[in-house]
């Protein structure tokens, strides 16, 4: 589906407690990048503001997007947990699920965050949230996907296999500075969202800022910008 049949703002989901999944469509292009804030909140509410900082630079500027592309915005994929404020219970949804965990490709009903055991969900997609992104990534079959999380200051791309997204990692990485890697080592990350995405054939990464509090726009918005001049000469 092209992007541009899709209205300025749209609901495309609610929360387990029933909020709006809100997204914001800008530019009349072909080519789509959907870009995705808070699907952590918690200590990782800074990528909510970045998001919502991303919304009103586009809306003020819309001459910043070349004309072959169009950007969906979604700035909080997890409404109930921002609720919660800068703790860790906000970083998980009403459920109590880690929605980083809860995809479709290489899930486990074993996960963890660092050394911590967290709930995946009892099944991929068991929640609203997943689902209704799910969709729209699927309905948007978009040409690149931007996850943002906070704050292990590097670029990683999705991974179910190492089929699409080593590209766009690399070229993301190169634009602002955070650190290209392979693979995120740290502890092991089952049925992530990137990976899932990468799994359609669709590059995917996940952008870990360098901090948990600033919105690190600047450089941000100068990769979005490294992206789409890469993605119009790779059609
Ligand atoms: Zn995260």
């Amino acid at each position: 589906m092209n992007a541009t049949l899709l209205p300025e703002a749209f609901i495309f989901g609610t929360s387990v407690e029933g909020r709006e999944l809100n997204a914001y469509r800008f530019g009349t292009g072909n080519q789509t990048i959907l870009l995705v804030g808070g699907i952590h909140t918690g200590f990782e509410t800074n990528t909510v503001r970045l998001l919502n900082e991303l919304r009103d630079y586009y809306a003020a500027t819309p001459n910043d997007i070349l004309p072959e592309l169009s950007l969906v915005l979604v700035p909080v994929l997890n409404p109930d947990g921002l609720e919660k404020g800068r703790q860790i219970s906000g970083r998980f949804n009403a459920n109590g699920v880690d929605l980083n965990r809860n995809w479709g490709c290489g899930w486990s009903s074993e996960a963890v965050f660092r050394a911590t055991p967290v709930s995946p969900g009892s099944a991929p997609f068991s929640e609203p949230e997943t689902v209704a992104l799910g969709s729209l990534i699927q309905q948007l079959s978009p040409a690149a996907v931007l996850f943002y999380h906070a704050a292990a200051r590097g670029v990683f791309p999705g991974n179910c296999g190492k089929i699409v997204s080593d590209g766009l990692a690399q070229v993301y990485s190169a634009a602002s500075g955070y650190p290209y890697t392979s693979e995120f080592s740290d502890y092991s990350v089952t049925g992530s969202a990137p990976a899932w995405v990468d799994s359609l054939g669709i590059p995917a990464i996940d952008v870990e800022l360098a901090s948990a509090d600033d919105s690190e726009f600047t450089r941000n918005v100068n990769a979005i910008r490294a992206v789409m001049t890469w993605l119009t000469n790779n059609p």
